[in-house]
């Protein structure tokens, strides 16, 4: 089936730019430069595939005119990867029943605290999202399409990117575990954390990343989750020609 990749941000937890910051591409006038929270939104036979509701959703499904949504994956419970889930509000009053949300059980957790009113059959004010939390356990089939959970380190947490046909999406990760590679052989697409040069004790930096695509080898790598470290003219002009940094608004085509 033919698929549509669409990179809604492309930035790290703080977004690029970063408040108060007043380095160079903090005031960069290129706009590859403006990087909102990291997701992608996945598009096939009709049906619109999110991941991850970052705190810019609201601003990210505006600029690309999403008006429907029919399910929501999550990676992590961190807060750029979860706190836009309110704005989902306007695209599930319209709809039948409630939009599902796939997390694994310790996400569900942390994003059932986080949202108490949305979780808890007794909110008295009306007006909340419609949405279900439903389980994450392994490869979900969702419209046809079969997205894979591909387990990750980010730092000392266990987090999931997910693969889907010949793409694969990943975020937020510090190493790939050896177990995780022979799901991501064959690609068209992955994307990659890749953070900024200096080392983090969470996030892939570019060299790495590097060193992962040497390995797996796709036809094509995007980067992201980029901090302001990296302006995106110079920072591509020296990456081999299959890697490019992401940004946001970036459309891919693929088979999923
Ligand atoms: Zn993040
Ligand atoms: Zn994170």
């Amino acid at each position: 089936m033919k698929a549509i990749l669409t990179v809604l941000g492309s930035g790290t937890s703080m977004g690029v730019p970063t408040i108060g910051c007043d380095c160079a591409v903090c005031h960069s006038s290129d706009p590859h430069d403006r990087r909102t929270r990291p997701s992608v939104l996945v598009q096939y036979e009709g049906k619109n595939v999110l991941i991850d509701t970052t705190p810019d959703f609201r601003e990210q499904a505006i600029r690309e005119q999403i008006s429907r949504l029919d399910a929501v994956l999550y990676t992590h419970g961190h807060a750029d990867h979860i706190r836009g889930l309110d704005d989902l509000r306007p695209l599930t009053f319209h709809r039948n029943g409630r939009i599902p949300l796939y997390a694994r059980v310790d996400v569900a957790d942390t994003m059932k605290q986080m949202f108490r009113y949305i979780f808890e059959d007794n909110y008295k004010y009306g007006g909340i999202a419609k949405v279900e939390m439903k389980t994450l356990e392994g490869p979900l089939e969702l419209f046809g399409a079969s997205f894979e959970p591909i387990p990750i380190m980010h730092g000392d947490a266990e987090i999931v990117g997910y693969r889907f046909g010949s793409a694969a999406y990943l975020t937020d990760f510090s190493e790939i575990p050896a177990s995780s590679l022979p799901k991501l052989h064959n690609l068209d697409i992955l994307f990659l954390d890749a953070l900024r040069h200096k080392p983090h004790p969470t996030h892939s930096t570019v060299n790495n990343s590097l060193k992962i695509v040497e390995q797996l080898n796709p036809k094509r790598t995007f980067f992201t989750h980029i901090c302001h470290d990296l302006p995106h003219e110079e920072t591509n002009a020296a990456l081999p020609s299959n890697v490019r940094l992401s940004y946001d608004g970036l459309k891919l085509n693929f088979e999923i």
